[in-house]
């Protein structure tokens, strides 16, 4: 609470140092929750999903104009494989959308065109002012951090960098054309690309872009005024997500929803995981040192019996020196999820990523060579996991499993796996992204090999329905050769390739607003085309609502 009041006190001090009386007039009316009552229902958490449906990326975005567009981050829509996007609000109701009708590279904007019959929304006004960031107008930012939960960050804007100089600190080539950002003040909203700025009216005055620079990242907001002015010049058509144009800026994408963790946690988990699992009795060296008779000895006409201690076999752990008790899977689960967290985590250099990897690793191949024992109870304990993982997903899991085949999916190969006594299968991503998508995370071939068990640590996220075959896509942080616990069934001569969510059959699931008839990238829909009938009639039927609604002039476009 002191905090809190000196803080306040501090801004309303920096203001009256500025002399803008009105300003601090401004601060004192400049309520967080109202703002987020306000600007709340008008933004979205914006999850970019490939053709099955599962998630690449998380970022903020918000209702522009007649809300019928969303502005977001492109960086995180412009990833390899992304075909849609769920837009959730904050009232909980999802949606899907296929299409973009803007995207600037300079900008890192992209604008998501929402489905015809989605729910009417209205969208936040953008100032067309250009601000002046030496007034210091208190601002705030409202945004879905680190893909999770809606947050309101109060801030200051500040003067930002050119696009020149944005550039040169995150070593990308200059754009021809230069913009000038603006800067943002709080760090309490770190994770929220494409969170909207706005004043204490509400109005949107720019949008948060954490890009991704040395010597240290830095978040730039992208000032309303430009994205007004390319919105009022962008030719209204509309293009599926395939076809958005390369992102300009290393932006820092959220591959997986929840806060980053520190790197320290994994290891202090490996090792606090390690000492649990330790035997008490012979603290993990297997042996105990027993009494045992030796000789009789003879003293001054006295006999006497003489002891020593020789090393057996301790009888806690039967010499496996480790013990198992069903209540150490938890913290099991915490280094699968901790680990994925880390490994898919924005912000985290590559070689702290390596070294907790490379622990998690050695702790797996600790678990692959154990005592038969040992291994039966954690194979059970893993099992029941996995069995109960498919009502609690997404959950960490560490466990036994069995390459089966590798199959094409419709972004890149994936390859089931069988964890050991269950019924589902697992799928995972070949090759898994890493924060960006320059740092790919190799899986050697070998690991992939048919019948080959492994130990993994991970995180079990999403159920994939495919007729015939129940799927669940985990997202791997480790793994290491397992013990050999069977052969494999004899291989399928004709593995089934994943199908894209879209031309699945029609499911009764309300999620899908368009059933059957998904966009075949690339395709283009110029919607201020004129109606010609008898034109395009075999067309799918899925663009015909588009027209309607547009028939009322370009400008009108964007609804601003
Ligand atoms: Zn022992």
């Amino acid at each position: 609470m002191r905090i809190r009041l000196t803080r306040v006190l501090l801004v309303g001090l920096c203001l009256a140092a500025l002399g803008g009386g009105g300003a601090v007039c401004a601060a004192e009316g400049f309520g967080l929750a109202a703002l987020r009552e306000k600007v709340g229902p008008c933004t979205c958490l914006v999850t970019a999903q490939n053709a099955l449906g599962l998630p690449l990326g998380y970022a903020t975005g918000f209702l522009i104009g007649k809300g019928r567009f969303v502005a977001t981050d492109l960086a995180t829509l412009a990833q390899p494989g992304v075909v849609r996007a769920v837009l959730r609000f904050d009232d909980g109701v999802e949606e899907v959308a296929w299409e973009f009708g803007l995207a600037d590279p300079v900008l890192g904007v992209a604008v998501i065109r929402r489905e015809e019959n989605a729910l009417e929304r209205s969208g936040l006004h953008l100032s067309p002012q250009p601000v002046n960031p030496e007034e210091g107008r208190p601002v705030a930012a409202v945004g879905w951090q680190w893909g999770d939960r809606m947050q309101v960050g109060r801030g200051q804007l500040r003067d930002g960098l050119s696009a020149r100089e944005l550039a040169e600190v995150s070593g990308t080539a200059a754009p021809i054309r230069d913009v000038k950002f603006l800067g943002f003040n709080s760090p309490v909203l770190e994770g929220t690309a494409g969170a909207p700025v706005v004043d204490g009216a509400g109005d949107v005055v720019g949008m948060l872009l954490p890009v991704k620079a040395s010597p240290q990242d830095v978040t730039v907001v992208v000032p309303a005024a430009a994205l007004r002015e390319a919105l009022l010049s962008a030719k209204p058509e509309l293009k599926c997500f395939p076809d958005l144009p390369e992102p300009l800026w290393p932006v820092q994408v959220q591959q997986v929803a929840g806060k980053p963790i520190h790197p320290g946690l994994v290891g202090r988990s490996v090792r606090a995981c390690k000492t649990r699992l330790r035997c008490p009795r012979c603290n993990g060296s297997g042996q105990v040192s027993e009494k045992r008779f030796s000789h009789w000895e003879r003293v001054g006409g006295m006999r006497r019996a003489v002891y020593k201690m020789v090393p057996v076999t301790c009888p806690t752990c039967q010499g496996e020196t480790a013990v198992w008790k069903d209540a150490h899977y938890a913290s099991l689960a915490t280094i699968g999820e901790q680990g994925t967290q880390l490994v898919y985590g924005p912000g985290v250099e590559a070689q702290t990523r390596a070294a907790v990897r490379g622990q998690v690793a050695e702790f797996l191949g600790g678990l692959s060579k154990v005592g038969e024992r040992f291994r039966r109870q954690f194979d059970a304990a893993g099992a029941a996991a996995v069995a109960k993982a498919e009502d609690e997903l997404p959950v960490g899991l560490v466990l036994y499993a069995q390459v089966r085949e590798t199959v094409d999916g419709p972004d890149g190969r994936y390859t089931l796996l069988a964890p050991h006594w269950s019924s589902v299968l697992f799928v995972v991503r070949h090759e898994t992204f890493g924060p960006t998508s320059d740092e790919i995370v190799h899986v050697p071939d070998a690991t992939w090999r048919y019948g080959k068990w492994l130990v993994l640590a991970g995180r079990a996220e999403k159920k994939l329905a495919l007729p015939g075959r129940e799927l669940i896509y985990f997202r791997p942080a480790a793994w290491a050769s397992g013990p050999h616990l069977g052969d494999a069934p004899s291989r399928p001569p004709n593995p089934q390739p994943l199908p894209p969510l879209y031309s699945l059959p029609t499911r009764a699931k309300k999620e899908t607003p368009r059933p059957g008839t998904e966009p075949k990238p690339p395709k283009t829909v110029t919607v201020t085309k004129p109606p010609e009938p008898g034109k395009e009639t075999t067309k799918p039927p899925e663009k015909k609502p588009e027209k309607k609604s547009e028939g009322d002039g370009e400008p009108d476009f964007f609804g601003l």
